[in-house]
C-alpha cells in the first residue's frame, strides 16, 4: 500500500466514521440533556419514568399505571433485590427515582447509589462522609433523593446538600444548609421546582430556626430563603425580603429566636397556583408554658410564592402547641368533585384538614383517629381548634410540672409517612396510628447544640390488639370509608394506582398490597425487615414494575416507650425489593 491509497481508503472510511460519531454525539446529548422542568411537570402521568419523591411534585402518589391490578396481584413476584450493604442497618425511608433506565435510591447515613431500574446491577454508589456530633434527632435516616438535568441532589445528616454527577456519582456540588453543631440536619426529598431545588431544615427539638430555601438546582446557589418562625428576615438574590410575620405578634420576647418550627418534611407544589406547601414543625421549645401565644408559623401549613418567597398564607391547626404535634405533614393538592381548588393534610394532632389551595380557608376537619383528647373539635368559621383542658402542668415554681394524657401521641395520628391520593376512588389512604402518651413539662433554657423540649413523656397504646390503622378518606366528607387495621405501628408510605390497588409497608415485613375500594388485603410479601420506605412504580419494556426498601428504623424505636418495648425484636435491614407480574413457564417456554 503506498501513501495515496492508503489516503484513499482514509478518506473513503471518513463518511462512516462521521455517522457513528454523530450517533454517539446524540446520545450522548440526549443523556447530558438529562431531566428537564417540563419533564419533573408531567412527571404525575409519564408512567415510564419517576422523576420525584411523592410522584409528581403536588405528591399524589398515585400512578396510573394498570398493567399490575386487583385481579392480577397475585401473580407480583420478585424481579430483583439490591442490598444497602454496611454494617450500620438503619430505618430505610426511601422512595426509588427512575430515569432512563437508572434507578437512583438514598439510604441510611446519608448514603446513595444508582442501579440499573431492570436488573439491580450496582451502577455507583456515594457514601457522604458524616463529623462526629451530628443531631438527627429520629434516626439516621433519608426520604429520597431529586433528579434535575444530569443531577441526583440530595440532604445530608450533618444539614448539607449535595448534587451528584447522575452518571458518575461525582460530587458536583455541596452546599450548606445549616450548622449541625446547632442541631441542623436534614433528612426530607429535595423538591425541584423550575428549575429551583427546594429543601426546608430539621432540628425542631434543639431550638434551631425553620426555614425554606430555594437554590439554582444546576449550581445549588442560594436564591432566596424564607423562615417560618415570625420575626425573622427572609432573603432574595442576597438581598432582604421582608421579615416573616410581625416581629412580637405571636411569640413572648426573645423566644422567637430559638423558635423551632422545622420545615423537616419539605414542601409540595401546586403549580396551578404556583405556591409551595410547608409543613412547620412544633415551636420551641416544647414547654409552652415559656411561650404564650400562637408561636407563628409553627405546627402550620405556610403556602410560599415560588418565584419570590413570600408567605401567600398560612393556617395553623395547633396554635401555642404544647404536644409536639408538629403539623409537618404533607399538603396534597387535589381538585373536588365540584372542582374547588383543595388540599388535604392529615395532621399529627389527629385531625384531617380540607383547605382552599389558592388561600388558606378551611373547609373540612375531622379526626382521622378514634380518639383526641386535646381538642373536641375544629371551628369551621375561625378555623381554630376548640381546645378541650388537656395542657400538661406549668412547671414553673417545681421541677416537673403535673402529667396529663393526651391523645394521639406526640408521634402523631400521622408521622412522617405520606399518604396517597386516589384520582379514581377520590379516597386519601392515610397511614394512621392509635396511642397516645403522658406528657409533662419542666424547666429548660436555650443552649446551642442542646435538647430544648422542657418535657418528659411515655408513649402508651390505646388498643391491645392493634396500633397501626391505613384509613381511606372521603376528603367531601370527611367520613372513614374502610380501614386496614395492623398490630404494629404504621411507619411506611403509602402509593395508589390506577389498578385499584393500595400499596403500604409493615414493621412486621410485609409488603401489602389492598384493593383501593374496599381496603381488602390481595397479597403481601415478607421482606425480611420492617418496612418505613415508600412505594414507587413505573413501566419499562412493556413491564410495570413496584419498588420498596426495607429496614426497620425510624423514630418508633427511640422514642416509642411503652410501643417500643411491644416492637423490639424486628430484625433491621437495608434492601431494595422490586417486583413484576410473573410470566408464566409455559408462556416464556412459547416465547422461546
Ligand atoms: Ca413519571
Ligand atoms: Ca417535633
Amino acid at each position: 500500500m503506498n501513501e495515496s491509497t492508503r489516503g484513499m481508503a482514509f478518506s473513503r472510511r471518513v463518511p462512516a466514521l462521521i455517522a457513528g460519531l454523530a450517533m454517539t454525539l446524540a446520545t450522548a446529548a440526549a443523556s447530558a440533556a438529562g431531566v428537564t422542568d417540563k419533564m419533573i411537570s408531567s412527571d404525575a402521568t409519564t408512567t415510564d419514568d419517576v422523576l420525584t419523591v411523592g410522584l409528581g411534585q403536588s405528591g399524589q402518589r398515585f400512578s396510573p399505571l394498570k398493567t399490575i391490578n386487583s385481579d392480577n396481584i397475585g401473580d407480583l413476584v420478585p424481579a430483583w433485590t439490591f442490598s444497602f450493604g454496611g454494617e450500620k442497618q438503619r430505618g430505610q425511608e426511601t422512595q426509588a427515582l427512575v430515569h432512563d433506565g437508572k434507578m437512583f435510591i438514598t439510604g441510611s447515613y446519608s448514603r446513595i447509589w444508582a442501579l440499573d431500574a431492570k436488573t439491580g446491577k450496582r451502577l455507583w454508589g456515594y457514601e457522604h462522609r458524616l463529623p462526629d456530633g451530628i443531631m438527627p434527632c429520629c434516626d439516621v435516616v433519608n426520604r429520597g433523593a431529586a433528579l434535575y438535568d444530569n443531577l441526583v441532589i440530595f440532604g445530608t445528616l450533618d444539614a448539607r446538600l449535595v448534587a451528584l454527577n447522575a452518571d458518575t456519582g461525582k460530587v458536583v456540588w455541596n452546599e450548606q444548609l445549616g450548622d449541625y453543631k446547632a442541631g441542623y440536619s436534614y433528612t426530607a426529598a429535595p423538591l425541584i421546582v423550575k428549575g429551583k431545588v427546594i429543601t426546608g431544615v430539621s432540628g425542631g427539638e434543639f431550638g434551631i430556626v425553620g426555614r425554606v430555601d430555594a437554590r439554582d438546582a444546576k449550581t445549588g446557589k442560594l436564591i432566596w430563603s424564607r423562615p417560618t418562625v415570625e420575626g425573622h428576615m427572609g432573603t432574595l438574590n442576597g438581598k432582604d425580603n421582608g421579615i416573616s410575620g410581625k416581629l412580637n405578634a405571636s411569640w413572648p420576647g426573645d423566644m422567637w429566636k430559638y423558635g423551632g418550627a422545622a420545615t423537616w418534611l419539605g414542601c409540595t407544589y401546586g403549580a396551578d397556583v404556583n405556591l409551595l406547601y410547608c409543613g412547620t414543625g412544633n415551636p420551641a421549645p416544647w414547654n409552652a408554658h415559656l411561650r404564650p401565644g400562637d408561636n407563628l408559623y409553627s405546627s402550620s401549613t405556610v403556602a410560599i410564592d415560588a418565584d419570590k418567597g413570600v408567605i401567600k398564607w398560612s393556617y395553623q391547626s395547633t396554635p401555642n402547641d404544647h404536644w409536639d404535634f408538629d403539623g409537618v405533614n404533607e399538603f396534597i393538592p387535589f381538585d373536588m368533585k365540584d372542582g374547588t381548588k383543595a388540599g388535604a393534610k392529615a395532621d399529627r394532632n389527629g385531625f384531617f384538614y380540607v383547605l382552599d389551595r389558592t388561600n388558606g380557608k378551611l373547609l373540612n376537619a375531622s379526626p382521622f383517629v378514634s380518639k383526641v383528647t386535646w381538642a373536641t373539635g375544629i371551628d369551621l368559621k375561625t378555623g381554630r381548634p376548640n381546645e378541650a383542658k388537656n395542657r400538661p402542668g406549668d412547671p414553673a415554681a417545681t421541677e416537673k410540672g403535673e402529667s396529663v394524657f393526651a391523645a394521639p401521641s406526640f408521634l402523631g395520628g400521622k408521622n412522617w409517612m405520606p399518604m396517597a391520593y386516589s384520582q379514581d376512588t377520590g379516597y386519601f389512604y392515610v397511614p394512621s396510628n392509635e396511642w397516645g402518651m403522658d406528657i409533662w413539662n419542666e424547666p429548660i433554657t436555650y443552649k446551642k447544640g442542646a435538647a430544648y423540649m422542657g418535657a418528659g413523656f411515655n408513649i402508651k397504646p390505646l388498643y391491645d390488639d392493634y396500633i397501626g390503622a391505613l384509613r381511606a378518606m372521603d376528603p367531601a366528607t370527611g367520613k372513614v370509608v374502610w380501614e386496614y387495621k395492623n398490630e404494629a405501628p404504621l411507619w411506611g408510605g403509602v402509593m395508589t394506582t390506577a389498578g385499584n390497588l393500595v400499596f403500604l409497608g409493615t414493621p412486621d415485613g410485609y409488603f401489602k398490597a389492598l384493593d383501593a375500594k374496599t381496603g381488602a388485603l390481595l397479597w403481601k410479601f415478607q421482606t425480611g425487615s420492617g418496612v418505613v420506605g415508600q412505594p414507587a412504580t413505573w413501566e419499562q419494556d412493556g413491564e410495570q414494575y413496584v419498588a420498596i426498601a426495607s429496614g426497620w428504623g425510624g423514630a418508633v424505636p427511640l422514642w416509642g416507650g411503652d410501643v417500643a418495648k411491644k416492637i423490639k425484636d424486628i430484625s433491621q435491614g437495608g434492601m431494595m425489593w422490586v417486583f413484576k407480574l410473573h410470566k408464566s413457564t409455559k408462556s416464556s417456554v412459547a416465547a422461546k
